[in-house]
């Protein structure tokens, strides 16, 4: 079939029309990729995230990928919600290694009222580090993603992790239009989106195809587009699923990249069993943004200095924020100091 690439987004995409993408030798793919990514961003620079699970395990949602389900022995220790200060700190730490956004994750079905409030001032916290802000807290109330918005939030991460047909084999304790609403409730809100999927879960092609169209309808796109390779968690009901092909991985990316060209397409968890190799193919299929940093939630990342020296052998450099200044950060910084010490920042996660 003849293709019609485009570098600007479209919304129509045909599952035929991804399916021929999918098809394509896989050179010809990574040069489409390429070729699209070019024309929307700069060629050599990756946007670069830290994440740091606030609230861990014990979640009520069977995600099957999941070692924070409740529902699985996964040897996890649980953690009660971080204090803000804590979480501030770590951010501060982050933005020294070079991250331009800080993501906080918890292990929530749904933000309690009791702990909202706190989540609100980690992210005023981190804004005020200069740094931009993405918390993922389960679904949200139209009430909860306009205090979000009002404090500013940038992104919200709500992925969608596979294609209709294929969630209930993934997901029993809610449903993927319930993940659909959560979304629109923030699209309506005015934050960004960070939504994308998890591939090797034993889906089929069809799946990732399925997947990667219901993010290209969305209008405008997200902002951002996780695209994970899944971990195998001892204890969870993935642990021993079939590996995908690594190829089929870097072909997902290509195909993201080319249905949403102006996106940031962001090579996610499963980075740490890949060779670098890998990952530079990865990046040449439009992948160009990472997490940096130790842990991925609760799996292994690779450490940031090999990332460091992965970037320096590709000629990489980590997106920067050219919009706060550092007389607005050292400012921010103080002011946290003073809260610190005058003790209005802490929360006892022990409760
Ligand atoms: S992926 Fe999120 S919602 Fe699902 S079990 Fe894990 S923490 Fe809970």
């Amino acid at each position: 079939m003849a293709l019609t690439i485009s570098t600007t987004p479209r919304f129509d995409w045909t599952e035929a029309e991804v399916k021929a993408l999918f098809d394509l030798p896989f050179m010809d793919l990574l040069f489409q990729a390429q070729t699209v990514h070019r024309a929307n961003f700069a060629p050599n620079q990756v946007q670069v995230s830290t994440l740091l699970s606030i609230k861990t395990g014990a979640c009520p949602e069977d995600c099957k990928y999941c070692p924070q389900s409740g529902h699985y022995n996964t040897e996890l220790e649980k953690e009660k919600l971080l204090e803000v200060q804590k979480v501030l700190e770590e951010a501060a730490k982050a933005k020294e290694k070079g991250a331009s956004r800080f993501c906080m994750g918890a292990a929530w079905k749904h933000p309690s009222e009791r702990d909202f409030p706190y989540v609100l001032e980690m992210i005023k916290g981190v804004k005020n580090l200069g740094l931009e802000s993405c918390v993922t807290l389960g679904t949200l109330t139209d009430a909860q993603a306009k205090q979000l918005a009002d404090v500013g939030l940038d992104y919200y991460n709500h992925n969608l992790d596979t294609s209709p047909e294929f969630y209930d084999s993934i997901i029993t304790t809610r449903s993927y239009q319930d993940r659909l609403d959560t979304l629109s409730r923030v699209r309506d809100s005015g934050i960004k989106l960070c939504c994308g999927g998890i591939m090797g879960m034993g889906e089929e092609e069809k799946d990732r195809i399925g997947l990667l169209r219901q993010l290209s309808q969305m209008t405008p796109h997200p902002e951002s587009v996780p695209i994970n390779m899944l971990v195998k968690v001892k204890g969870t009901p993935l642990e021993n699923v079939d590996d995908l092909d690594e190829f089929d991985f870097i072909r997902t990316i290509a195909v993201a990249r080319i249905l949403m060209p102006k996106s940031h397409v962001r090579l996610s968890a499963g980075r740490q069993e890949m060779s670098e190799q890998t990952q530079a193919l990865c990046f040449m299929a439009g992948a160009n943004s990472i997490f940096y940093g130790e842990k991925l939630l609760t799996t292994g990342n690779p450490e940031a200095d090999q990332d460091r020296m992965l970037f320096a052998k590709l000629g990489i450099n980590p997106e920067q924020r050219h919009d706060v200044s550092d007389e607005a950060v050292l400012e921010s910084i103080a002011a946290q100091a003073k809260a610190q010490a005058d003790n209005k920042m802490f929360y006892d996660a022990n409760a």
